[in-house]
């Protein structure tokens, strides 16, 4: 079936500005809650945001199988659950309603106004139930820089890490839509030179520059997910930031790796953007130094140029733009990490939610945390104010911001923001 959706020439009634990170070839879903404080499943053109829930109900989606009430949800896994083909029907059955030469609800008043909302008429939420989070590790330049300031410069990688793209169990509960504010946690540290561990604030909290993909359910337990099907089981990506405390970290995290230095807070950018909208962003892959096992080559492009940035605002309320990377830089792609994930049978369930990893690029101006920007604070990064930042301040705001962009069109994610809030006084 083709992705009539991303028709290049395809314009809409609505306005939407050239530099958008949402014209009508993008049509990400989200959910939010209106003004009448009503929870529903929705697009995004330009500026408005488009009711799907109010859509369906007055007959626009007819000649689709859909559920009566599949967007009239607070989450987006049903919908995520009925497949590949029922996201791509839907999504070019919207751009269908909104291209400029259809006015049937461009001229119909009450359908128009029942459906069509400007963003500050109503609040994203998180889009999806996120049952299972898994991060990865999968930035070569990320593991390298780390590896080399926290122990062997000659040996940064370790003997597994270009055979397996490595991961960890994450906690889903404390995955956060952008706009939520965070407050700096509370942990053990052991400070230089100590042999015992204090406790208080976190001194060095950093983000970790990454992005996510949300899944359908793919497999049931005992079931492998072939290489060549893991992208049929992604439904789309979001910007996420991955937030840690990197003093915390560093007592905690032996032998079992990251546990409370990062599952305080994890931000997302609430629009899930879908793999068909990126279509025309594919690009190959690294070339890896050794050839994986059977179950992890894949064949043609598997990644994708987006490109990312970050941007601290301080409370002064002047913005810096700290780095600048590239999704594309990953080393290990989606389909591997999500044909690896399953290796042993484990099952992926919609909604699930699997993040990159650090997406560090190969010069300092494009690494993915304040903890290799500053280089583990040995080299403060200067923010446009004067000030200098080594990790991030009480009341910094830090916000994700990534898109794709060819000749043709500008494919983006929107922002993923977070404030982080003094510690609670324990
Ligand atoms: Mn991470």
């Amino acid at each position: 079936m083709p992705i009539t959706a991303n028709d290049p020439n395809r314009k809409s009634w609505l306005p939407v500005d050239k530099d958008s990170d949402f014209p009508i070839q993008n049509i990400p879903f989200g959910v939010f809650l209106t003004r009448d404080d009503i929870i529903t499943v929705g697009t995004r053109i330009g500026d408005f945001a488009i009711d799907l829930g109010a859509l369906h109900q007055l007959g626009y989606f007819n000649g689709i199988e859909l559920t009566d009430d599949i967007f009239l949800q607070d989450t987006l896994n049903d919908f995520i659950s009925d497949g590949k083909k029922t996201w791509r029907l839907v999504r070019n059955r919207i751009a269908e309603i909104f291209d400029e030469k259809n006015t049937a609800l461009k001229d119909n008043k009450a359908h128009h106004d029942r459906v069509i909302f400007t963003m500050d008429e109503i609040e994203m939420q998180l889009p999806v139930q996120v049952g299972d989070y898994t991060d990865f590790y999968s930035s070569k330049e990320h593991a390298t820089n780390v590896g080399m300031m926290f122990r062997d410069p000659e040996n940064a990688l370790l003997p597994n890490w270009l055979h397996i793209p490595v991961g960890y169990h994450g906690r889903s509960s404390s995955i956060i839509p952008s706009g939520i504010n965070v407050h700096r946690p509370n942990g053990q540290t052991l400070p230089a030179g100590a042999d015992k561990p204090v406790f208080g604030p976190s001194k060095l909290v950093d983000f970790e520059l990454e992005m996510a993909f949300i899944t359908t359910d793919a497999n049931d337990l005992g079931e492998p997910i072939p290489i060549d099907e893991a992208e049929d089981y992604i439904f789309g990506l979001v910007l996420f930031n991955d937030w840690s405390a990197r003093d915390i970290q560093k007592w905690e995290y032996v032998p079992l790796g990251p546990f409370l230095a990062k599952s305080f807070a994890s931000t997302i950018s609430p629009w899930i953007v879908t793999m068909d909208a990126l279509h025309p962003f594919k690009v190959e892959s690294p070339k890896q130094d050794f050839e994986p096992l059977p179950y992890l080559r894949t064949k043609g492009k598997k990644s994708y140029d987006i490109n990312l940035e970050v941007h601290i605002t301080p409370e002064s309320g002047t913005t810096t733009c700290v780095t600048k990377s590239n999704f594309k830089y990953m080393y290990w792609n989606m389909s591997q990490q999500l044909a690896h994930h399953t290796v042993n049978g484990c099952p992926v369930k919609s909604g699930d939610m699997m993040g990159s990893g650090t997406i560090s690029g190969p010069t300092p101006d494009s690494y993915g945390s304040m903890l290799e920007l500053s280089w583990r604070g040995e080299k403060p990064v200067k923010l446009n104010d004067g000030s200098e930042r080594k990790f991030i301040n009480d009341n910094d705001t830090v916000t994700l911001r990534g898109y794709c962009q060819n000749e043709h069109v500008r494919i983006g994610f929107g922002e993923c923001s977070t404030k982080i809030l003094p510690a609670l006084k324990m």
